[in-house]
């Protein structure tokens, strides 16, 4: 290569809100429902049908907003977005162009460089989704299925602001976190509730215009997205630098083949016949309205971390990554409010948590145990009623199913057996048939007591206190 080039990224990203029912009709959101079970005249687009938007809807677009640092338009509007497609009955969708609903925004993100970097947000509008094709049912056919059909979005527009794919990566990895704390989604790339299309063009560096870009969807994972802005990049550096031109247009990245295929040409919005939707009147958005929002915000990351360190003795390493997920964060406070040392509690989460959500690939907005389950094994070691190998084995169960540990160690009958004739009997069988191991002890190497520590605990079935297995064998040594 011979010259410098620059990478320019601008993102749209679409999520699904957490409403229970679709945006414009009261038909369930909720997922896994047999095909087209969950329509009505609405969200199939019958004539006649009226919408009525879904306040919810309005007030968590507002919400993410507020918390991105927008411009709350006051007289937002409803749009016809026009095209024909199987998935979308109406032959529309209903968007926002003219008015959306936020405006000039902007999120900080951390750059490699260790410093701090805004991205603009251009704007962020309300929508509808549309429904599912269904290809490989029957070969000679298509199926459909409309109960996707109306479900919220809000649709998130960057300014053309990235420039890496690490870039793309903290700010999607921002958004996410903002709306997680929202309540506002679950943002998960794999199940589509949320997506990411990126705009992608390459400049010699230093150059005042932008290049031509390419748009590429079809991207549900954030090692998907890496990949793909690689391979995109390098693609348009090879035409550029052969002499070739970027063609404006929507391409699909492949993700098990590296590389991605002309999808179609890019159309503009005029393609699209925009105009007011007639059937939705225009929303006005009160100061009391507005106030209320705002006064329900939840504590953010920011102000969360500055209140552990004051509140809690944990490590700000712990501190960093019990806020990355505000589902850990509300499991961490509510053991502690439960009567649990915060220590303790963290200790859980950054080891044995951590462990098994690596191993058994489980995020953590999908943690399943409680904290009162975990209260409750922290105290069940507090006692030692259970030695510390116990409770990882117990709590690999809560991870899992989320047993009540008290419950299960009484069902299973690993309580520390706390009875000295049984521990005594134990230790005394142990020193009987390991004589090498007593010898080696007696002659001055302190290290053979490990090994009948271990042996007792098998001859107990793991059912003792290891502190006091060892008090034991010095005592009868
Ligand atoms: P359209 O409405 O045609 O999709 P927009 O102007 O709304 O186009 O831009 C869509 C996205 O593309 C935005 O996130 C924007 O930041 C990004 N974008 C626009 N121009 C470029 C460019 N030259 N290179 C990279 N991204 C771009
Ligand atoms: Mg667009
Ligand atoms: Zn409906």
């Amino acid at each position: 290569m011979s010259k410098q080039y620059e990478t320019v990224i601008g993102l749209e990203v679409h999520v699904e809100l957490a409403t229970k029912t679709k945006i414009f009709c009261g038909c369930s959101t909720a997922f896994g429902a047999g095909p087209n079970t969950q329509t009505c005249p609405v969200c199939t687009g019958m004539p006649g049908s009226l919408p009525v938007l879904n306040k919810q809807v309005l007030e968590y677009a507002i919400a993410v907003g507020l918390a991105t640092n927008c411009d709350i338009t006051r007289y937002a509007k409803f749009d016809r977005k026009n095209y024909f497609y199987p998935d979308n009955p109406q032959n529309y969708q209903i968007s926002q162009l003219y008015l959306p609903i936020c405006r000039n925004g902007g999120v900080e993100i951390e750059t490699e460089e260790g410093g701090v970097k805004t991205v603009g947000i251009h704007e962020i509008h309300m929508e509808e989704d549309a429904g599912k094709l269904i290809h490989d049912e029957w070969e000679d056919c298509s199926l459909v299925d409309y109960n996707r059909s109306g479900v919220p979005l809000i649709e998130i527009v960057s300014e053309p602001d990235m420039r890496s794919a690490e870039e793309v990566i903290a700010y999607l990895e921002k958004l996410r976190l903002i709306i997680q704390y929202l309540g506002a989604s679950d943002c998960k790339l794999q199940e589509g509730s949320m997506r990411a299309d990126v705009n992608l063009s390459v400049r010699e560096a230093g150059a005042s215009e932008f290049g031509v870009r390419t748009e590429m969807k079809n991207l549900n994972s954030f090692k998907a997205i890496s990949r793909a802005i690689a391979g995109e990049m390098e693609r348009q550096i090879d035409l550029i630098e052969s002499g070739e031109q970027v063609v404006q247009e929507t391409r699909r990245w492949d993700d098990a083949r590296g590389e991605s295929y002309a999808m179609r040409s890019k159309e503009d919005a005029q393609d699209y016949r925009y105009f007011p939707d007639p059937d939705l009147v225009p929303v006005r958005v009160s100061d009391e309205m507005l106030a209320e929002i705002r006064a329900r915000q939840p504590e953010f990351r920011n102000d969360k971390m500055k209140r552990y360190k004051e509140e809690f003795a944990i490590p700000d390493y712990d501190i960093e990554i019990i806020t990355q997920s505000k589902h850990m964060a509300d499991l961490f406070e509510e053991a502690v409010a439960l009567g649990a040392e915060p220590k303790k509690v963290s200790n859980w989460l950054m080891g044995e948590t951590l462990r098994l959500m690596k191993e058994k690939e489980v995020e953590a907005e999908d943690l399943r145990f409680s904290p009162e389950h975990l209260v409750k094994l922290i105290g069940l070691t507090d006692a030692k009623a259970i030695n510390s190998s116990v409770a990882k084995e117990v709590f690999e169960v809560m991870f899992e199913e989320n047993v009540d540990p008290e419950q299960y160690v009484e069902e299973k009958g690993l309580k520390t057996v706390n009875d000295e004739g049984a521990l005594r009997k134990a230790v005394e069988e142990v020193i009987a048939q390991n004589p090498q191991s007593v010898a080696d002890y007696r002659g001055g190497k302190e290290k053979a007591i490990g090994f009948l520590v271990g042996q007792t605990m098998k001859v107990m079935k793991g059912k003792a206190d290891p502190g006091a297995v060892n008090r034991m064998l010095k005592e009868l040594l």
